[in-house]
């Protein structure tokens, strides 16, 4: 039987307003997309989000696809709420998303009305949720009408599915649109979520960081530390289990060694001033003055040193 910590607000998290929203946000929100699959051993998955709800995370993001295998991460979720967390819905912000490939045929992929709402469906079964606080088009379909994909999202609220509702990777011009779109529609963007860390600040140069500060929209950053690239995890070489072993998403070719010059010279930066790579390069894009950051982990330990960003320390 899990017990919240009493002090989980007490102990040092801040919350950001979401954009010009009602919400507030942790400013370290935890992802659900590495290790939280059925390929991963759900003790450790569940020590992991225990420990981040324990100090003050209350943000949980995940997507159809998530696992592996797909939807998996889902269902582990759904088994953390049977478990541990149904007790604490009300103080949960809970995600997910459609928008990349999920099942076979013309309907499981990109952006239709078809497709987002039976996703979306299929997650509230996997998740053991009767509605997700926020759902986001995970990515822009150039072939789909855009008024049909948001559309789709505005009535998924109106179903009440989801609370509120967001975009993921979407161009500034399509993002702009939605914008608009959603605000005409009373059912507002309440967030974008998109990666922005010291090693890709797209969304700086391409301007979306600014149109959502003038939208009053709130921006998430995902990948903060670059798959663990921004942390002291590939500075030796590349450990066994490490997301890079496994070659998928990080692959040992992005480690260039001019990439590794880079790393060891912010790490030697962050170490003269008493951090650790990774508490630099998170508190780096909290300065950007984005909503929250959107950290991953595998281990408590990663994620107790991802907190000292916010001076949590312990
Ligand atoms: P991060 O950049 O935080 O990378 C997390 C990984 O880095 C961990 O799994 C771990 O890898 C390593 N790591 C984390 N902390 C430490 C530490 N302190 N010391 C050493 N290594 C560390 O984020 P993710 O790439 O995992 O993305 C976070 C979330 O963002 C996802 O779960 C998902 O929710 C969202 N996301 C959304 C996308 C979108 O398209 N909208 C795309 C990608 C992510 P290891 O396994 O090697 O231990």
């Amino acid at each position: 039987m899990y017990t919240a910590h009493p002090l989980r607000y007490e102990n040092g998290m801040q919350y950001n307003r979401c954009g010009q929203s009602g919400v507030l946000l942790p400013k370290v929100s935890l992802g659900f997309w590495h290790n939280f699959g059925g390929v991963d051993p759900y003790e450790r998955s569940r020590e992991i989000t225990r420990y981040a709800f324990d100090h003050g995370i209350t943000h949980f993001d995940l997507a159809n696809n998530y696992g592996p295998p797909y939807g998996s991460a889902e269902e582990t979720f759904g088994r953390l709420m049977d478990d541990d967390f149904r007790p604490y819905r009300d103080e949960l912000f809970i995600s997910t998303k459609a928008g990349y490939d999920m099942w076979p045929g013309p309907y499981g992929n990109w952006g239709s009305r078809k497709y987002l709402m039976a996703s979306l469906d299929q997650s509230l079964k996997r998740m053991h949720l009767d509605y997700v606080d926020l759902f986001y088009s995970h990515r822009y379909d150039p072939e789909t009408p855009l008024d049909e994909t948001l559309q789709a999202l505005v009535d998924v609220v109106r179903a009440g599915k989801a609370l509120y509702v967001g975009i993921s990777r979407w161009p500034l011009e399509a993002t702009r649109t939605a914008f608009e779109y959603l605000r005409e529609r009373d059912v507002p963007c309440l967030i974008y979520q998109g990666r922005l860390n010291l090693l890709d600040r797209e969304p700086q140069r391409e301007g979306i960081l600014d149109l959502c500060r003038e939208a009053g929209v709130g921006f998430i950053s995902f990948s903060p530390l670059a798959q663990g690239l921004l942390t002291d995890r590939y500075l030796g070489g590349i450990p066994e289990q490490s997301r890079m072993s496994k070659g998928k998403t990080l692959r040992p070719d992005m480690l260039t060694d001019e990439l590794l010059g880079q790393l060891k010279a912010w790490n030697a930066e962050a170490a003269s001033h008493g951090e650790t790579l990774a508490e630099m390069a998170l508190r780096w894009v909290l300065q950007q003055g984005v909503t929250s950051v959107l950290v991953g982990a595998s281990s408590t330990a990663q994620l107790q040193e991802n907190l000292k960003c916010v001076g949590l320390r312990g």
